[in-house]
């Protein structure tokens, strides 16, 4: 996959603009906007407040329908939506793509909506209109446990090392009323090696004999990491989801790698799950960090580096010499 950015740009001079639309025509119930450029997107958004389906169609062409008179926070998903699926699985896909293509927003930036992808695009389900942050969606009826089955591990680890993996969305439903009781965020930045591991490959007898996927350990993720956007049936607020999207930002920057230590230190720090802490308390882990970096043979002095960081990050205080104190969020 291309950088999505530099395509956009590119795109702006390539992409005839599809049939014509009147700025001064306010959006109408149930009328596509086709639009090609991110600057159009925000200026129509700014111009109506009503909730929107938005598509993405291709590199930088969005359209968009009004299908809600008002802005609502409702966790009900439009369960006939499905009634033509004859599949479960695509049943859930197809309600609950819906469901987030109207009803979330990006973190990454103040859009209030988030474009849906073509069925065929494997990458990622949506993408903000705005920003081109990509999002997937992965969504069950069980509840949220430590791991979540993803796509293909080998392209997953591809996107992680190049920084390409898409911001994930993790739902849970309640059936029969689809209804959205658990939601969470995991930015894209804060996935690294250790937090996806491969499945057996598929048997000789499948369809893709020798295939291999992966799974997502969120408990190999920090818990910062895994930001609520709707926790039992309640939504989180908007502007806290997005200053803990940002604060995550800021401390996992850097290459794969470097990213890596930083996101596993944390992770381990919230596991010693007291306030105060000493250096030892960490060294205590060492053994898992080493696992995770086997080709590091200075492990102490990496964690000490990493704690620094997320001292300068706001993440922990020193508080004494070898002694720290974890900073609430
Ligand atoms: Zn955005």
């Amino acid at each position: 996959m291309v950088q999505i950015r530099s395509l956009i740009r590119r795109s702006w001079v390539r992409i005839p603009a599809p049939s014509p639309i009147s700025p001064s025509r306010p959006p109408t119930a149930g009328r596509d906007l086709v639009f090609v450029c991110r600057r159009a997107f925000a200026m129509r958004r700014r111009r109506s407040p009503a909730v929107v389906r938005t598509r993405w169609h291709s590199i930088g062409v969005f359209s968009r329908s009004n299908v809600s008179p008002s802005v609502s926070p409702s966790l009900s998903m439009l369960s006939a939506a499905g009634l033509s699926y004859a599949s479960p699985t695509q049943k859930a896909r197809v309600i609950t793509e819906l469901w987030a293509g109207t009803r979330l927003y990006c973190a990454a930036c103040p859009s209030d909506a988030v474009a849906q992808t073509p069925n065929n695009n494997a990458a990622f389900d949506f993408v903000c209109p705005v920003c081109e942050a990509t999002y997937q969606l992965k969504s069950q009826c069980k509840p949220i446990r430590d791991r979540i089955v993803d796509a293909a591990y080998g392209t997953m680890m591809k996107h992680i090392e190049c920084g390409r993996a898409p911001n994930l969305w993790v739902m849970q439903y309640e059936l029969p009323g689809w209804s959205v009781s658990n939601l969470l965020l995991v930015p894209s930045f804060a996935f690294s090696a250790s937090s996806v591991e491969p499945r057996k490959p598929l048997g000789s007898t499948a369809r893709r004999a020798g295939w291999v996927g992966c799974n997502i350990v969120l408990r190999n993720i920090p818990v910062d990491a895994r930001i609520d956007l709707v926790t039992r049936g309640q939504w989180q607020k908007k502007d806290d989801v997005r200053a803990s999207f940002s604060r995550m930002r800021a401390v996992a920057t850097g290459d794969a790698e470097a990213r890596g230590w930083t996101l596993d230190v944390l992770a381990v720090v919230r596991t010693i799950g007291r306030d105060d802490f000493s250096i030892d308390d960490v060294y205590a882990h060492e053994a898992i960090l080493q696992r995770l970096h086997p080709n590091n043979r200075h492990v102490r002095a990496k964690i000490r580096q990493q704690l620094q960081i997320l001292r300068d990050n706001g993440f922990i205080a020193f508080t004494a010499p070898g002694q720290y104190r974890v900073v609430s969020g």
